[in-house]
Protein backbone atom coordinates (compact mmCIF):
# COMPACT_ATOMS: atom_id res chain seq x y z
CA UNK A 1 0.00 0.00 0.00
CA UNK A 2 1.61 3.47 -1.50
CA UNK A 3 -0.18 6.25 0.84
CA UNK A 4 0.83 9.90 -0.83
CA UNK A 5 2.59 12.34 1.93
CA UNK A 6 -0.74 14.52 2.96
CA UNK A 7 -2.29 10.61 3.99
CA UNK A 8 1.01 9.75 5.64
CA UNK A 9 0.37 11.99 7.69
CA UNK A 10 -3.05 12.56 8.60
CA UNK A 11 -2.44 8.72 9.37
CA UNK A 12 0.17 9.90 11.99
CA UNK A 13 -1.99 12.23 13.27
CA UNK A 14 -4.88 9.98 13.98
CA UNK A 15 -3.72 6.45 14.21
CA UNK A 16 -4.61 4.47 17.40
CA UNK A 17 -1.43 4.17 19.92
CA UNK A 18 -0.68 1.31 20.67
CA UNK A 19 -1.44 0.15 24.53
CA UNK A 20 1.84 1.28 26.41
CA UNK A 21 3.20 2.15 29.53
CA UNK A 22 6.72 3.58 27.39
CA UNK A 23 4.53 7.39 27.79
CA UNK A 24 4.99 7.27 31.00
CA UNK A 25 8.68 6.60 31.93
CA UNK A 26 10.93 9.42 31.91
CA UNK A 27 13.08 9.76 29.02
CA UNK A 28 16.37 9.89 31.39
CA UNK A 29 15.58 6.28 31.56
CA UNK A 30 14.91 5.45 27.90
CA UNK A 31 17.92 3.81 26.73
CA UNK A 32 17.59 4.38 23.11
CA UNK A 33 15.02 5.90 20.77
CA UNK A 34 14.05 4.89 16.82
CA UNK A 35 13.90 6.56 13.86
CA UNK A 36 11.22 6.45 11.60
CA UNK A 37 13.73 4.61 9.12
CA UNK A 38 14.30 2.07 12.11
CA UNK A 39 17.94 3.70 12.83
CA UNK A 40 18.65 3.02 16.94
CA UNK A 41 19.82 6.51 18.24
CA UNK A 42 21.34 6.80 21.58
CA UNK A 43 19.45 10.38 22.19
CA UNK A 44 16.18 11.76 21.64
CA UNK A 45 18.08 15.29 19.99
CA UNK A 46 19.76 13.74 17.45
CA UNK A 47 19.03 13.81 13.81
CA UNK A 48 19.22 10.66 12.29
CA UNK A 49 22.33 10.53 10.55
CA UNK A 50 20.63 7.90 7.91
CA UNK A 51 17.99 9.79 7.19
CA UNK A 52 17.95 13.01 8.77
CA UNK A 53 14.74 12.87 10.64
CA UNK A 54 14.14 14.41 14.17
CA UNK A 55 11.91 13.17 17.07
CA UNK A 56 12.73 9.61 16.96
CA UNK A 57 10.19 7.55 19.79
CA UNK A 58 11.36 5.64 22.35
CA UNK A 59 12.46 2.00 22.80
CA UNK A 60 11.32 0.24 25.59
CA UNK A 61 13.75 -0.04 28.22
CA UNK A 62 13.43 -4.16 28.43
CA UNK A 63 14.19 -4.34 24.47
CA UNK A 64 17.48 -5.92 23.87
CA UNK A 65 19.55 -5.67 21.05
CA UNK A 66 20.11 -8.85 20.19
CA UNK A 67 17.92 -10.16 17.14
CA UNK A 68 16.55 -13.95 18.12
CA UNK A 69 17.39 -16.11 15.84
CA UNK A 70 15.10 -19.43 16.75
CA UNK A 71 11.34 -19.95 16.12
CA UNK A 72 9.33 -20.07 19.71
CA UNK A 73 5.78 -21.15 20.03
CA UNK A 74 5.16 -19.50 22.99
CA UNK A 75 3.71 -16.33 22.67
CA UNK A 76 4.46 -13.39 24.91
CA UNK A 77 3.91 -9.77 25.54
CA UNK A 78 6.18 -7.04 26.85
CA UNK A 79 4.74 -5.55 30.61
CA UNK A 80 5.66 -1.95 29.87
CA UNK A 81 4.81 -1.70 26.24
CA UNK A 82 2.35 -4.43 25.11
CA UNK A 83 4.37 -5.31 21.92
CA UNK A 84 5.17 -9.34 21.43
CA UNK A 85 8.35 -10.23 22.73
CA UNK A 86 11.30 -13.69 22.30
CA UNK A 87 10.58 -15.65 25.17
CA UNK A 88 14.41 -16.23 25.20
CA UNK A 89 16.03 -13.19 25.04
CA UNK A 90 13.30 -10.81 25.35
CA UNK A 91 14.20 -8.97 22.28
CA UNK A 92 10.91 -7.15 20.70
CA UNK A 93 12.06 -7.82 16.86
CA UNK A 94 10.05 -10.81 16.46
CA UNK A 95 7.66 -12.09 13.99
CA UNK A 96 4.83 -13.37 15.33
CA UNK A 97 2.82 -16.14 12.58
CA UNK A 98 -0.75 -17.38 13.49
CA UNK A 99 -2.01 -20.73 12.02
CA UNK A 100 -5.31 -20.37 9.88
CA UNK A 101 -7.91 -22.98 9.52
CA UNK A 102 -8.52 -23.74 5.92
CA UNK A 103 -11.91 -22.07 4.95
CA UNK A 104 -13.71 -18.63 4.01
CA UNK A 105 -16.09 -16.83 6.11
CA UNK A 106 -17.95 -14.05 6.49
CA UNK A 107 -16.38 -11.06 8.88
CA UNK A 108 -19.72 -9.38 9.35
CA UNK A 109 -20.42 -11.52 12.00
CA UNK A 110 -17.06 -10.81 13.96
CA UNK A 111 -17.83 -9.26 16.99
CA UNK A 112 -16.14 -5.75 17.86
CA UNK A 113 -12.43 -7.57 19.40
CA UNK A 114 -12.13 -9.77 16.88
CA UNK A 115 -12.96 -7.53 14.02
CA UNK A 116 -10.00 -5.34 15.19
CA UNK A 117 -7.28 -8.26 15.77
CA UNK A 118 -7.85 -9.15 12.16
CA UNK A 119 -7.46 -5.70 11.21
CA UNK A 120 -4.59 -5.17 13.44
CA UNK A 121 -3.15 -8.45 11.65
CA UNK A 122 0.51 -8.14 10.02
CA UNK A 123 0.30 -8.87 6.61
CA UNK A 124 3.12 -11.35 5.32
CA UNK A 125 4.52 -12.84 1.89
CA UNK A 126 5.85 -15.92 1.81
ZN1 LIG B 1 16.28 7.75 10.24
ZN1 LIG C 1 8.65 -3.48 25.85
Amino acid sequence: MHYTETQTAIINRFKKPHISNLDKIPESEIPYWICSCGKILPSKNMTCPDCSATSPRPMCPLDTLDVPTTIEATLITCPLCNEFIHPGNGSHDVTVRSRVTGYLADVTNFNAGKLDELKNRQKNDF
